[in-house]
């Protein structure tokens, strides 16, 4: 099969070129954000370092770190280095683990961020001959407008669906013959669910492939999406303040998503020292944007935890891969002095037989942490047999131990009782935090 790239140049060149070209942005972008940003300037001062120190690659680990706290401190227009006269667009993060920041972008900074997306359609065998149904919100949350731009530039038929009205988006996809679907994926888990519930199969529908991402998701997800659907799920990722969704993308491989390295730099850090890691160790992804004329922000802490690789992938592209951020360092839960993932509950629920739709209560009671977990099963039935339903969580429970290193209460509970999520899920509750 011919091999279709957006930006071949870019995509499949060699690591000597684009390491020179990163490295020309990189002392270009130095200086740019010192002459325009005082904000980050200070910091760069405080540090001793001026643009003068940053001649190689090597240099980008002198410069301070951003947070999202700076971010929170530099709101609204601490960080933007353009007049706002020069800006076109504000977007807004979700708002997942505290107050939204928001992000401004210059009409090339919106180019380049659908360009990126539009790499992302063509990894996912996207043509302009394919019909794109967007589902991820429009608005603020940069989901919706990414992928609507990236599947624009691409020649895609595009659907600007937005998320929600569940039936109505499996009509369109019926009526329109959709190939292409972008949403979260757990919406994407929705629709399959819906169209199963509507008396439709696969067969029914045209779709060939999804482009997933916005929170993190296991492969015992991603099959369970593909089965639902008929089709190859890909991921995406991306972050508001470094631009949105395809800062990486999953090329047919599905080993990881490809880093648009052109236009951002990536570190993985030990989180606790700040340290740079060697490639191949698991860390805090770090982001500097080297092209980003707006809000150039740089060595970004993402929070999520991932390992990058430089191993040849067998699309041909030469980008770095990044594995999937199987959550960020703050979602992780500490329970009993525990660390654990809400994605480690998730494949271990998976790979016993129950669908994605399970919610995590943890609590304190008597000074002791408890966790909740609440987990659909597929035959109501089930729940009218105590006997049946009891061995049933027992085996959960142990299977839980044996992954998590310790015991959750298991609640299983009517098929649809769980709340469906249209966008980024909710599947964790801590209420620790309210006392
Ligand atoms: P918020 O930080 O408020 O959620 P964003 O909407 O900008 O704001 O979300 C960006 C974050 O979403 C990323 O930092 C990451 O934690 C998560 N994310 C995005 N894409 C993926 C993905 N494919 N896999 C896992 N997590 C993802
Ligand atoms: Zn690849």
């Amino acid at each position: 099969m011919e091999k279709n790239y957006y930006q071949k140049e870019i995509e499949c060149m060699d690591i000597d070129s684009m390491k020179k070209l990163q490295t020309e942005r990189l002392i270009k972008q130095v200086k740019y954000v010192w002459d325009n940003v005082p904000y980050y300037r200070k910091k760069m001062e405080k540090k001793s370092v001026t643009p003068d120190d940053i001649k190689e690659l090597s240099d980008l680990s002198k410069l301070p770190f951003l947070s999202k706290d700076d971010l929170r401190e530099a709101y609204p227009y601490g960080l933007l280095a353009r007049p706002l006269s020069d800006c076109v667009r504000i977007q807004s993060t979700s708002g997942t683990t505290g107050k939204r920041v928001v992000a401004f972008y210059t009409q090339p900074d919106i180019d380049i961020w659908e360009e990126c997306c539009a790499r992302a359609v063509v990894a996912a065998g996207g043509t302009k001959d394919d019909v794109c149904q967007v589902c991820y919100g429009y608005g603020l949350f940069t989901g919706g407008p990414g992928l609507n731009g990236g599947s624009h530039k691409v020649g895609c038929l595009t659907l600007p669906m937005s998320s929600g009205n569940t039936e109505r988006q499996i009509q369109f996809m019926r009526d329109l013959g959709s190939t292409i679907l972008c949403c979260t994926p757990s919406y994407a888990a929705y629709i399959g669910e819906t169209l199963h519930d509507m008396g439709y199969t696969t067969d029914d529908i045209k779709l060939k492939a999804g482009i997933f991402g916005a929170e993190p998701w296991t492969e015992q997800m991603r099959k369970e999406i593909e089965r639902l659907l008929g089709i190859k799920a890909y991921d995406i990722y991306g972050l508001t303040e470094i631009s949105g969704p395809g800062v990486s993308f999953e090329c047919e491989e599905q080993t990881g998503m490809h880093i648009c390295e052109d236009h951002f730099i990536p570190e993985i850090i030990d989180p606790e020292t700040g340290e740079v890691l060697p490639e191949g160790e698991k860390g805090e992804l770090v982001f500097t944007s080297i092209t980003k004329e707006a809000f150039p922000l740089l060595r970004y802490r993402t929070r999520d935890i991932c390992v990058l690789s430089r191993e040849k992938c067998s699309c041909g592209r030469t980008l770095i891969k990044m594995t999937k951020p199987m959550g960020r360092s703050d979602d992780m839960l500490i329970i009993r002095g525990v660390n654990v993932f809400p994605s480690q509950i998730e494949t271990v629920l998976i790979n016993q037989g129950y669908s994605p739709n399970y919610l995590i209560e943890v609590d304190r009671v008597n000074n002791t942490d408890t966790l909740d977990v609440s987990v659909e099963v597929d035959d109501e039935k089930l729940l009218d047999d105590a006997e049946a339903k009891e061995a049933n969580a027992k085996k959960l429970v142990a299977a839980m131990k044996s992954v998590l290193g310790i015991n959750p209460k298991i609640h299983l509970v009517a098929p649809k009782s769980i709340t469906r999520s249209e966008g980024k899920a909710v599947r964790v509750i801590d209420r620790r935090k309210l006392v």
